[in-house]
């Protein structure tokens, strides 16, 4: 996956999409035939082969969903939306997980303020960058959410208490396909930085390998 990326550089994302998804849907293609004519043969422990058939589709399943959303078209809803509007629907949706893991969801608001918008596309790059502090935080802690203003600029940070991300590995994460989960997709920060991107904004990401990671989102106040 490593070369075909460094080769693709030149491809559109398109491109680089199409390359990944046949990668990465065939490896779990390959073992779910592997599995088929084990059964086939006849072997014995029959349920957990089903058990990894199982989360084999569910990896082409969370890959498709995650392409069914890029794949619809850009439509062009952007309206005047509060940010701590959006952010407070975020927290509330996520609140239940977050309690799972004992992480609390903070949100402070420095300026409230309102940006122009596609509603339901800002609100999903919230929640990947907040999913995404959730799985890096098993053991508890404190995930900030945070609304100020830069000059002309709205910012929103997103602040976690995780393992933080290693140097070397910072200029992958908006990459397609780039995980480090067991069940990742390596998709979500990819998509969100494209959403970004066409709101004329901007993603950055720092990093304290012992003090966690903050992302934050720079977009233009309208
Ligand atoms: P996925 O969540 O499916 O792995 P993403 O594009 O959302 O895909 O994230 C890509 C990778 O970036 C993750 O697998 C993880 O290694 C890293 N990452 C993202 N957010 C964080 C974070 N808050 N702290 C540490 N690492 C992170
Ligand atoms: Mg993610």
């Amino acid at each position: 996956a490593e070369e075909m990326l460094i080769r693709s550089e030149k491809m559109s994302i398109a491109g680089q999409l199409a390359a990944g998804i046949a990668h990465e849907i065939r490896n779990p293609l390959t073992s779910l035939r592997g599995f088929i004519q084990l059964l086939q043969a006849g072997m014995d422990n029959k349920q957990e082969y089903y058990k990894i058939m199982m989360d084999e589709i569910e990896k082409i399943n969370t890959i498709t969903s995650e392409l069914l959303f890029i794949s619809k078209p850009m439509t062009d809803e952007k309206n005047i939306e509060n940010v701590k509007d959006m952010l407070t629907d975020v927290v509330t949706l996520l609140k239940t997980q977050a309690q799972l893991f004992n992480i609390e969801l903070s949100l402070v608001v420095d300026h409230d303020i309102s940006i122009h918008c596609d509603r339901s596309q800002m609100k999903q790059v919230f929640i990947n960058l907040v999913k995404n502090a959730i799985e890096e935080m098993s053991d508890g802690g404190n995930i900030e959410l945070r609304i100020s203003q830069k000059e002309n600029s709205c910012v929103i940070d997103v602040k976690d208490e995780g393992p933080g991300i290693p140097k070397h590995l910072l200029h992958k994460l908006k990459e397609p396909f780039f995980t480090t989960k067991k069940h990742g997709t390596g998709l979500g920060l990819m998509i969100s930085n494209q959403i970004i991107e066409n709101h004329h904004g901007h993603l950055e990401i720092t990093s304290d390998v012992k003090k966690g990671s903050t992302f934050s989102i720079r977009l233009p106040i309208s």
